[in-house]
């Protein structure tokens, strides 16, 4: 055992030695750039396949960004909603952003859309061949008309840099399509169809449903329960829904009120009335059939092992509590559905 220590002690003093020559840190950083460059996620892949890129709410908690969700069908990749980070998320696990066809929103709350000019950069510096068109409810084309407006000097402080060759101007500027419930987006064997959903006073609000060569996933956006998303996501393999914990948020309220914080207090006292309760997602999702529930869009977030036992405790045993990174694959022709943690 002695000699073992000894050996031990030896190979950390030649690693701790290779560090301090600038030789050894060249090798040793070099490396860390190849890894850092390396492809990723891009590995060729038949069906659908879901990457959480936000999984969190307005309300911050550590290791989620607000809400994104990253479907790829075949080769053409659709983000549903980007919220503040979500690029990050992308970036951090190597999802390429080359092939974004399209941003999806489902309504014009900041939580959903303040990350989309980073996914409009960053996959313009990606490659991506065509402007990024944004699809969204009325009110679209005066967030993505805003946006393009106020980042008009980023824009051409990148050409100026870069050059127009590595960053044609005209790919940098987004375009928005004002979408009305129904088929959004129909080619290469993918259908989306958006569906109204109940968010109100946001309205209209969306969810979109994704079926591609025999497969289905649907993102609920923020809704309550609703009759509307029922029969949208009805016999959906996957289904992806905002979560609220009603005791998590009554107990929030009850501290603001005794802490005499009445501001946070009504906060949490109205925003029961517009996202969809843990324990009536059971039921939702025995009435449409869907083959696998999947919670996001947390209100409020999990932070630790009681948070996310009071959320398992009024869901159904089998419900994924999604979190940033976690991909769901689902091949083509088939039923299976391949969960991947972080
Ligand atoms: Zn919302
Ligand atoms: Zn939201």
């Amino acid at each position: 055992m002695a000699l073992l220590g000894l050996l031990v002690l030896a190979v950390g003093a030649a690693a701790w030695y290779f560090v301090g020559t600038a030789s050894g840190r060249a090798v040793l950083l070099a490396q860390a750039a190849r890894e850092a460059v390396a492809g990723g996620g891009g590995a060729e892949f038949d069906g659908l396949r879901v990457f959480l890129c936000g999984t969190g709410s307005p309300l911050a908690s550590p290791g989620r960004a607000q809400p994104c969700v990253a479907v790829t069908a075949g080769t053409a990749l659709y983000v549903v909603d980007a919220g503040a980070g979500s690029h990050a998320t992308m970036q951090l696990q190597r999802q390429p952003t080359r092939h974004l066809r399209a941003v999806l929103v489902t309504h014009l709350h900041t939580d959903h859309v303040t990350g989309i000019p980073d996914f409009n950069l960053m996959s313009w510096v990606d490659g991506r061949p065509a402007p990024l068109e944004v699809y969204g409810p009325d009110g679209v084309d005066r967030l993505v008309g805003g946006f393009n407006e106020a980042l008009a000097p980023d824009r051409s402080y990148r050409v100026a840099h870069h050059g127009m060759r590595l960053l044609p101007p005209k790919l940098g500027v987004m375009v928005p399509v004002r979408i009305e419930p129904g088929i959004v987006h129909e080619g290469d064997g993918l259908t989306i169809t958006a569906f109204a959903v109940d968010h109100s006073p946001v309205e209209p609000a969306f969810g979109y449903r994704f079926d591609y060569r025999g497969r289905s996933v649907v993102v609920s956006g923020d809704t309550v329960v609703t009759e509307s998303l029922e029969q949208a996501a009805a016999g959906a393999d996957l289904l992806l829904h905002d979560v609220l914990s009603l005791p998590i948020v009554r107990a929030v309220e009850e501290a603001a009120l005794a802490a005499d914080r009445p501001r946070v207090a009504q906060i949490f006292a109205d925003i029961p009335s517009y996202h969809a309760h843990a324990s009536e997602l059971g039921g939702l999702a025995l009435r449409t059939g869907v083959r696998m529930l999947a919670v996001y869009h947390y209100v409020p977030p999990p932070q630790n092992a009681v948070m996310e036992m009071v959320y398992r405790s009024e869901l159904p045993d089998d419900t994924i509590l999604t979190r940033d990174g976690m991909v769901f694959e689902l091949p083509a022709a088939s039923t299976e559905i391949r969960v991947v943690e972080p």
